[in-house]
Parts: C-alpha cells; sequence; structure tokens
C-alpha cells in the first residue's frame, strides 16, 4: 500500500483509505513512481473496439468526449483506464450520457464489405465522495487491545483532562500532520504526570476526559476558504478524532478505578449545514455527539473499557459532572454572548435553579488559549489546545498560544475545589 503522507501507527487505519483514494484519483505526490499498477489494471477486456476519444479532467471529475466505438457502451471501465484513471475513482453521471450512432461500410478479410454500427458518446463524470465511519477498522483496533498493567491510583480526587479544539483536518500551518505530533505528545507528557504522582502517592482514583469540542475542522463555511485548505474531507476528520480519543481512552484507563468522558457540542462540529455556519436541523446534529456515540458504543468491545462512563449531550450545550464531590459544568464556549463573566452568572444561576446543579468549575474552551480566573463561587477553567494556530488571529490581534493540554486536579477537599493545574 503507497504511504504518501501519513505513515505513522495512530492515523493508519484513516490514512490508508484516503492515501489509497489519493493515489487511485492519481492526486498523490508519488504518482509517477506508480504507473506500473495502472498499466496490470489496463489488461481488461474492453468492451468493443475504441476508435477516437478525448477527455477534460477538473479537480472534482471531468469529462469525455467524442467516443466513438464499434459496440454500444454498458461499461465505463475501458475508457477509463484508456486516460489512466482509476474507474474506481469516478462514477458516470448518468443523465448527462449523450449517444449518437449511425452505419458505416467496412472492408472484410475476404475482400466484400459489410456495414458496421459505429456509436459516439459524451458523458460527464464525478470524483467518487465517500462519508462514514471505518466501524470495522475501528472496532479492530479496540478489539486487539492489549492493556498494561499498572497501579490504579487511591486518591478520592479526580485528573480531569480537557481535550479542546483539534480542529483535525485544520491544514494552516504543519496541518493535521503537527497536530497529531503535538497530540501524542501531550499523551506522553500527561503520563509522566502520572508516573510522577503515583511515586508520591497522590494518584487520582478518577479520571475525567473531557471532550471539549471543536476536534474536527468540517470542511465548509466556517470560514471564507475552508473548503480549499482543509487538509481532511470530513470523514477521514471524524475517523482519525475516533482514533485519537480511543488512543487517549485506552492508554490512561488502566491508571484509573473509574473513568468518565464527557463531550461538549461545538461550532465546527455542526453538521448538516446549508450555506451557513450553523446546522438545517437541530442541536443535536454534531460531530461531537456522533464521536461521543461512536467511542461509546467501540468501548463495549472490550472488557477493560466496559467501565467507561460516557456522557454525551443530545443538545445540551452545558454537560454536568459531579466527581470527587465536585460539580463541573463543561460547555465549548461559542454561545456565549456578551461579557463571559456574566453569561457564566445567569448559566449558573439557571443550573442552579433548574437543575439543582451549583457550579463549582466551569471548563470551556473555543477560544485556543490556556486561561485560569477565580471568580468567586467558581472557577473558570479555559482549555488549550494543540492545533496549528491560527494567521487570521495572530494577524488581527498579535496573540499566540503555548499548545498543549490542559489539566488539573479537582477534589472537595482541595482549597478552590481544585489543585494541580497543568498545561502538558
Ligand atoms: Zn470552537
Amino acid at each position: 500500500m503507497p504511504q504518501c503522507k501519513y505513515g505513522d501507527e495512530v492515523t493508519r487505519a484513516t490514512a490508508s483509505a484516503r492515501t489509497t483514494r489519493r493515489h487511485n484519483a492519481k492526486q498523490c505526490a508519488c504518482y509517477r513512481e506508480h504507473t506500473t499498477d495502472n498499466a496490470k489494471n489496463a489488461t481488461t477486456t474492453p468492451t468493443g473496439e475504441t476508435l477516437t476519444a478525448k477527455v477534460d479532467v477538473t479537480s472534482d471529475g471531468g469529462e469525455f468526449i467524442d467516443v466513438q466505438t464499434t459496440e454500444k457502451i454498458t461499461n465505463w471501465d475501458h475508457i477509463f483506464k484508456k486516460f489512466d484513471l482509476d474507474p474506481e475513482a469516478f462514477v458516470i453521471e448518468g443523465d448527462s450520457v449523450r449517444m449518437s450512432t449511425w452505419q458505416q461500410s467496412k472492408a472484410l478479410e475476404d475482400g466484400t464489405r459489410d456495414i458496421v454500427n459505429l456509436y459516439s458518446y459524451r458523458a460527464r463524470f464525478a470524483r467518487k465522495t465517500e462519508a462514514g465511519i471505518n466501524y470495522a477498522e475501528l472496532s479492530d483496533i479496540v478489539r486487539n487491545w492489549s492493556p498494561v498493567t499498572v497501579a490504579k491510583g487511591d486518591n478520592p480526587t479526580t485528573y480531569v483532562i480537557g481535550l479542546a479544539d483539534w480542529q483535525l483536518g485544520k491544514g494552516e500551518g504543519d496541518g493535521t500532520p503537527g497536530t497529531v505530533k503535538r497530540i501524542k505528545q501531550s499523551l506522553a507528557n500527561i503520563i509522566e504526570d502520572i508516573h510522577s504522582m503515583q511515586k508520591h502517592g497522590s494518584l487520582p482514583s478518577t479520571l475525567l476526559l473531557a471532550n471539549m469540542g471543536d476536534h474536527t475542522e468540517n470542511v465548509y463555511s466556517s470560514y471564507a476558504n475552508q473548503a480549499y485548505t482543509a487538509d481532511l474531507n470530513l470523514r477521514e476528520q471524524i475517523n482519525l478524532a475516533l482514533e485519537l480519543n480511543l488512543l487517549w481512552i485506552k492508554t490512561l484507563s488502566p491508571y484509573f478505578n473509574e473513568v468518565i468522558y464527557t463531550a461538549c457540542l461545538c461550532n465546527h462540529g455542526q453538521l448538516s449545514r446549508q450555506g451557513g455556519k450553523t446546522n438545517m436541523t437541530d442541536d443535536a446534529d454534531n460531530a461531537t455527539g456522533l464521536i461521543g456515540d461512536t467511542l461509546q458504543t467501540l468501548c463495549k468491545l472490550h472488557p477493560e473499557l466496559k467501565h467507561v462512563q460516557f456522557m454525551i449531550p443530545q443538545d445540551e450545550m452545558i454537560t454536568l459532572a459531579t466527581t470527587s464531590g465536585v460539580n463541573v459544568a463543561m460547555a465549548h464556549g461559542h454561545k456565549i454572548s456578551g461579557p463571559e463573566p456574566a453569561w457564566l452568572a445567569k448559566q449558573a444561576q439557571n443550573l442552579a435553579h433548574r437543575r439543582n446543579f451549583n457550579v463549582d468549575i466551569w471548563l470551556l474552551a473555543h477560544k485556543h488559549h490556556a486561561s485560569l480566573v477565580d471568580l468567586g463561587p467558581y472557577t473558570r477553567i479555559q482549555a488549550t489546545t494543540n492545533d496549528p494556530g491560527s494567521k487570521y488571529y495572530e494577524d488581527m490581534s498579535g496573540m499566540y498560544s503555548r499548545s498543549g493540554t490542559t489539566v488539573f486536579v479537582t477534589g472537595e477537599q482541595l482549597p478552590g475545589k481544585w489543585d494541580h493545574y497543568r498545561i502538558h
């Protein structure tokens, strides 16, 4: 299997599909090295004889013009192959096919002449697009996992990790490969932190792995040139997000007695758009919800992951978790309007009255930089990100941020109910 861009293990399931498709569509950088593959494909018996043919190819498809043949075309594979195009990568647009036919006199071997039918075709074709989750590959990743045997934490506290704003598929800077590298580095740093806490006997017994949203970039209408800069399509983004989330769950869960995975609906995750940024359906139609639901299904496949509790919202914009006696309210942050402290105060009032939930910690994301504010009744922690940064934001504000993953520990007995605030 050619490996054009990503060769790394964690991206294997996603990259191989993408790589193969790009390779088949001759979009990959290595194309010239694989012309022999295409020559092999051309051995299929063609239908009739193709006399003349022209093709115009564009980035999303093309058109066959003046294809003259001696037989009716019932299968276009040999025409694609004539132009070194992989028939698997394209589909003929049925309603675009135009055919004309005429008869012509042809000399036979015995010196006599015969009348033959000739056909001329014109047809448009489109590059195939795919949608869906690589469930078979992802379930293999879970089923074939052999967990490490490690001592579990026993402190009556919770280790909170904010997985925020990865925006996988964002092509800016070093693009998705850079983001994946930083995400894995953060995980390695966190394992080191966990080992150090183990040594000091302070490792919490509970893990709160908080998907803070925007793990996928989406491909359309979040900003003007998104479709041209994204380096993964939406299927690839969602599959990669699932693989990476699984990696975090599998790597970290052996260290904790209790594991809670939460998710927050977000702006980049808005699916089923129609021209604008928002859903044409409802708030529940969100990539983070889909990722959470799928992870929940996948984790049931392995006995060592069955204890992972999932809190995946339907259309709620604030996700609530009470862990080690501390009430944590989590929101992506895109719904904040007006000054943030006022919005937090109003929402905290609402949660107290309608849900009987008194917020101790607000955990937010969306702004791509680390920040912690003590607001009195509660502390607001804003998780930072491992994304490649934003030229737009830096041009506008001069600001940029240290990339990483925000962690902290919560516990009822801790001053302010939190401690051990770190960026890994
Ligand atoms: Zn956001």
